[in-house]
């Protein structure tokens, strides 16, 4: 760890919090703090945000080939250091070492994807209804951005934000989550080795988040939040973005409904659940938390799901083997205990897993639930742990109204070999994404997001640059 960068990044240089401030970061493995980092203060989000304001002129001016270039060669070095980031990200959040590096790989493919985009903004224009007029239309960079990002992928999650803003031409603040800052101060160090000019991107680690934040979204300069985190967080956000009319954002919390109907393919269902569901142990956005069975393959579908969980090894993230690593800390480890408390209390069946073992570290294992009932606390509130919680049904409008039943909207996942029933099912789920007979949506390329309350915007895909500009539009008569 002792070369990993530890303190804030501000004007392309690396300083201490103000006030000498530090924060531990813990291995969530062993409970151990594994190092310290600077712990920032509103008067370092004030020089960071002096810098991204003093450097978004000269870098709005760049040239989108430059800035390309810059974005291409942080795609290869993060793909050469692909051992040395896995390692920080599997000691400061916990998922094992083959996901961390399955994350630099997706984390880097941002770099690429929008190195590719940086050149091909277009403006356009044309002659007005009336045959005189002409406009003509050119995009801009929206201006400094602050970015605030959550722990569950700590190196993805900030290029998926910092990836546009540089393509775009944009400044910016990035806050990581305290849990797992040093992920995004690699990346500070690996952009700044690619050539990014001092001041475009700063970055404030900090224990300190609405101390550090609420100034820059309510003072005017910073002109854009994009945010990944809870929804609860996201409206506290939204509301403070409105004093300085701040564009935003937001990629909020799921509640994603898994629906297998009679006529799936059960080796697709089970391989897409464990996907859909023990991806970085359940704590993702996309993380399957319903999973509504066809009564008439329930019972099959519930004993090959949990003989898979149950073969799946659980420790920590480093040792060889590990499937599952730990949840992010004690807090998030009792919040899923206490999910499955009330779901059995209420009449749920345990086929594998449900209880937790002594010992250090915040560790769950593998859990299937069966004979769910749909009042228990876990329908409605993203469990973000390694827990399947299965109810039956019916037929087919039962199933949408269900699943459709929730305040959240980010993904759906659809197992069905009927191509009429698959296309007709994802499109009246009322969701961003939609994985139809797979349990992986996510990719650079398409644009990623929710409905409803889980978000505004999208990251990725072609549409991924649009929330870093704006339009201009120039009138211009011709006599
Ligand atoms: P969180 O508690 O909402 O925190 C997310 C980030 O917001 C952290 O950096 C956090 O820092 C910061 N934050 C919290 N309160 C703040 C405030 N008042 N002002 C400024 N920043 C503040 O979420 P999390 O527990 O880290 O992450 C899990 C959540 O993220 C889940 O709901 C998950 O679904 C969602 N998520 C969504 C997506 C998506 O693309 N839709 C992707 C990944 C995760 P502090 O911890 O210091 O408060």
């Amino acid at each position: 760890m002792t070369d990993t960068p530890a303190q804030l990044f501000i004007g392309g240089s690396w300083v201490d919090a103000a006030d000498g401030a530090t924060m531990p970061v813990d291995d969530p493995a062993t409970g151990e703090i594994i190092t310290y980092v600077a712990d920032a203060g509103a008067k370092d989000a004030r020089l960071a945000e002096d810098a991204a304001v003093q450097a978004q002129e000269e870098w709005a001016r760049t040239a989108p080939r430059a800035r390309s270039e810059i974005l291409r060669r942080a795609y290869e070095i993060v793909l050469e250091r692909t051992d040395e980031l896995a390692h920080l990200m599997t000691a400061e959040m916990g998922k094992p070492l083959a996901e961390a590096r399955g994350e630099v790989a997706y984390a880097a493919e941002f770099f690429r994807w929008f190195s590719e985009e940086a050149v091909r903004i277009d403006g356009g224009g044309g002659i007005l209804p009336d045959g005189r007029n002409r406009m003509l239309l050119s995009r801009r960079p929206v201006g400094p951005c602050l970015l605030i990002t959550p722990w569950n992928f700590p190196l993805a999650m900030g290029t998926r934000k910092i990836g546009p803003a540089i393509a775009a031409g944009c400044t910016m603040v990035l806050k990581p989550a305290p849990q797992t800052p040093l992920s995004s101060l690699a990346l500070a160090a690996i952009l700044k080795e690619a050539g990014l000019p001092d001041g475009v991107l700063n970055v404030v680690t900090t224990s300190r988040a609405g101390e550090v934040c609420e100034p820059l979204l309510r003072g005017g300069r910073i002109r854009k939040l994009s945010f990944t985190g809870s929804t609860n967080v996201g409206r506290l956000l939204l509301a403070q973005c409105a004093d300085a009319v701040v564009r935003t954002s937001m990629e909020l919390g799921g509640n994603a409904p898994f629906i297998v109907f009679e006529d799936a393919d059960l080796d697709k269902a089970v391989d897409g659940a464990m996907l859909a569901k023990m991806r970085n142990m359940g704590e993702a956005c996309t993380a399957a938390n319903r999973f509504f069975v066809h009564h008439s393959v329930a019972e099959e579908f519930g004993r090959r799901l949990a003989e898979r969980m149950g073969a799946l090894v659980v420790g920590p993230g480093t040792r060889d083997g590990v499937d599952v690593g730990p949840l992010i800390d004690r807090a998030g480890r009792a919040k899923v205990e206490e999910l499955v408390a009330d779901a059995v209390e209420r009449g749920a069946q345990v086929l594998v897993g449900g209880r937790a073992p002594e010992g250090p570290g915040c560790f769950y294992p593998p859990t299937v639930l069966t004979d769910v009932d749909s009042g228990s606390r876990l329908m409605d509130t993203e469990i973000f742990g390694p827990v399947a919680a299965i109810l039956t049904f019916d037929d087919e409008d039962e199933v949408i109204r269900r699943a459709n039943d929730t305040p959240w909207g980010l993904v759906g996942y659809v197992f069905t070999e009927g191509l009429d029933r698959a296309l007709r099912v994802s499109e009246r789920l009322e969701v961003g994404m939609v994985g139809l007979n797979t349990g992986l949506v996510s990719n650079p390329a398409a644009p990623f997001g929710g409905v409803k309350q889980s978000g505004l915007g999208r990251e990725g895909g072609r549409v991924g640059i649009d929330e870093f500009l704006e339009y201009q539009y120039l009138a211009v008569p011709v006599r």
